[in-house]
C-alpha cells in the first residue's frame, strides 16, 4: 500500500493528459461517423414510408417527424427561439402556380465562447415525391445523403459537448424544404432568419454526396466544391487544409466556374451549380459557402435514386471531411474573413 499516493498521483497526471489530448483532438469524435449508422439512417430516411418526401405532402410531414425525433434522443434541442424544432412557413411553388404549407427542421448547438457567431449546416430535407404510375422517389443520393450526414455530424459534436469540448461558436443544423420546388426553404430561412445573418460566419451546404459520378469511376475518392474561395480565402485554405490533415480527398473544383459545362438531361449546359442549391440564398447575402456535391448521375431525380446504390464508407469519408471543416471554423480563433 505505500507506493498508493505515487499510484494516485500517476492516474491524476494520466487522467488530465488524456483530457488535453481529447480538448483538441476533433479526431476523437470523427470516429463517431461510421458508415454503419449512415447507412442505418438513410435505409430509414430514403426508404418507401417516406413517400419521396415531397414538400408540403403527407412525406415531408413523415420525414420531419423523423428528422425531429432523431435530435430529440440526440439531445439536441430545437433551433427556433422557443425551442421548436419545426418552422413553419407557407411557400409559393411558382413553377406549380399553387401555395402549400411546408416546414424546415432546425437543430441547435449553442457556442460555449462566441455563441453569439453561428456556422449553418444545410441539406434539403425534401424531394420531387411520387411519380403519375406511382413509383416512389425515394431521393437517398438527393439529398437523403446530406440529410443522414447532418445527423452523424450532429451526434459528434454532441459528443463533444459532453465532454466539454463543445465548439466555441454556435451551430444550426438545417434542414431545409422546398429545394426541389425552386430553393424556398432556404429562401424562407435566409428572408426570416432566426440568427441574424451578420453573425452567421459561413454555410456548409449538402446536396448529394453519396455517389460516383461518370466522370470519376476510375478514381472514386473525391468530391466536388463549389463557392469555397468566391467569398472567403479562409474557408478555401481552412477546408483544404483538414482535407489534407484528416481525410485526403480529392478535391474537385472544376464547377467553381459556373459556366464549365456538364452532360445533363442528354445535353451539355453550363453547371451553375453556385445558383442551384440552397447554399445561394446565403452567398447571396455575403455569407462564404461551401458546397458538397458528388455531381449528376443516371439515377438523377428518378426513382432509381435509392439506397443500394450508395458508396458508404465514401459517404463515411465525406461526411468527415464536412465536420472537420465545421470543426475549425466553429473553434478557430478568428472568425473567417470575407475577401476585400
Ligand atoms: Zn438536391
Amino acid at each position: 500500500m505505500k507506493h498508493l499516493p505515487l499510484l494516485l498521483a500517476f492516474l491524476f497526471v494520466a487522467c488530465v493528459s488524456s483530457q488535453k489530448n481529447i480538448a483538441f483532438d476533433p479526431e476523437t469524435y470523427a470516429t463517431t461517423i461510421t458508415a454503419q449508422e449512415l447507412k442505418e439512417h438513410l435505409y430509414t430516411y430514403a426508404s418507401d414510408a417516406f413517400l419521396g418526401r415531397e414538400a408540403g405532402t403527407e412525406g415531408e410531414t413523415i420525414a420531419i417527424n423523423y428528422l425531429k425525433a432523431e435530435y430529440e434522443s440526440l439531445g439536441i434541442k430545437g433551433g427556433m427561439p422557443n425551442g421548436d424544432y419545426f418552422m413553419p412557413m407557407t411557400l409559393n411553388a411558382y413553377r406549380e402556380n399553387k401555395t402549400f404549407d411546408a416546414n424546415n427542421v432546425l437543430a441547435y448547438i449553442e457556442g460555449s465562447e462566441k455563441p453569439d457567431e453561428i456556422l449553418v449546416i444545410t441539406a434539403h430535407l425534401d424531394h420531387i415525391g411520387i411519380e403519375a404510375d406511382g413509383q416512389i422517389n425515394n431521393g437517398a443520393d438527393d439529398d437523403g445523403s446530406g440529410n443522414v450526414a447532418i445527423l452523424e455530424i450532429a451526434e459528434a459534436f454532441k459528443q463533444a459537448v459532453k465532454d466539454g469540448n463543445g465548439p466555441k461558436r454556435s451551430i444550426l443544423f438545417l434542414h431545409v424544404t422546398g429545394e426541389e420546388k425552386g430553393l424556398l426553404g432556404s429562401k424562407y430561412y435566409t428572408d426570416n432568419p432566426v440568427y441574424p445573418l451578420e453573425h452567421t460566419v459561413a454555410n456548409l451546404n449538402i446536396d448529394m454526396i453519396g455517389r460516383i459520378d461518370a466522370l470519376h469511376e476510375e478514381k472514386p475518392n473525391y468530391i466536388y466544391l463549389i463557392g469555397s474561395d468566391i467569398l472567403s480565402q479562409d474557408l478555401h485554405d481552412v477546408s483544404a487544409a483538414m482535407n489534407d490533415s484528416y481525410v485526403n480527398l480529392e478535391l474537385d473544383y472544376r464547377y467553381n466556374d459556373p459556366t464549365t459545362e456538364v452532360f445533363e438531361r442528354g445535353r451539355y449546359i453550363e453547371n451553375r451549380y453556385y445558383y442551384r442549391s440552397d447554399h445561394y440564398n446565403f452567398a447571396k447575402n455575403n455569407i462564404p459557402v461551401i458546397f458538397y456535391f458528388n455531381g449528376t448521375h443516371e439515377d438523377y431525380h428518378a426513382p432509381t435514386d435509392t439506397v443500394e446504390k450508395i458508396e458508404y464508407d465514401l459517404l463515411e469519408k465525406r461526411t468527415k471531411l464536412i465536420f472537420h471543416t465545421a470543426w475549425e471554423i466553429a473553434n478557430r480563433d478568428e472568425r473567417l474573413k470575407l475577401k476585400e
